[in-house]
C-alpha cells in the first residue's frame, strides 16, 4: 500500500483507492539542464481525494505542482 499525498487539498489517500477511482492525473515535466545540451522528461502522476481536487489541479498543473506553468502538461 503507498501513500500519496492529494496536492491541492493536501489529504494524505491509498493510490490504489485513488486509481481505482480515476482520481488521478499524469503529467510530463521536461527538465532542462543549461549547463548540457540534454533535456530530459519525466513522467509523474499525481492523485486526488476528489474529482474537485482533480478539476482544480487540472486547471493549475504548474501551480499544484510547484512548477512553472510552460513546464507541465497534459498528456
Ligand atoms: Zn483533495
Amino acid at each position: 500500500m503507498r501513500i500519496a499525498t492529494d496536492p491541492v487539498c493536501g489529504s494524505e489517500l491509498e493510490e490504489e483507492e485513488a486509481e481505482g477511482a480515476r482520481l488521478y492525473s499524469d503529467y510530463e515535466m521536461r527538465q532542462v539542464y543549461f549547463c548540457s545540451p540534454c533535456s530530459r522528461q519525466q513522467r509523474s502522476r499525481f492523485f486526488f481525494c476528489s474529482p474537485e481536487c482533480k478539476a482544480k489541479f487540472d486547471l493549475a498543473p504548474g501551480f499544484y505542482g510547484g512548477l512553472a506553468a510552460q513546464e507541465a502538461w497534459p498528456t
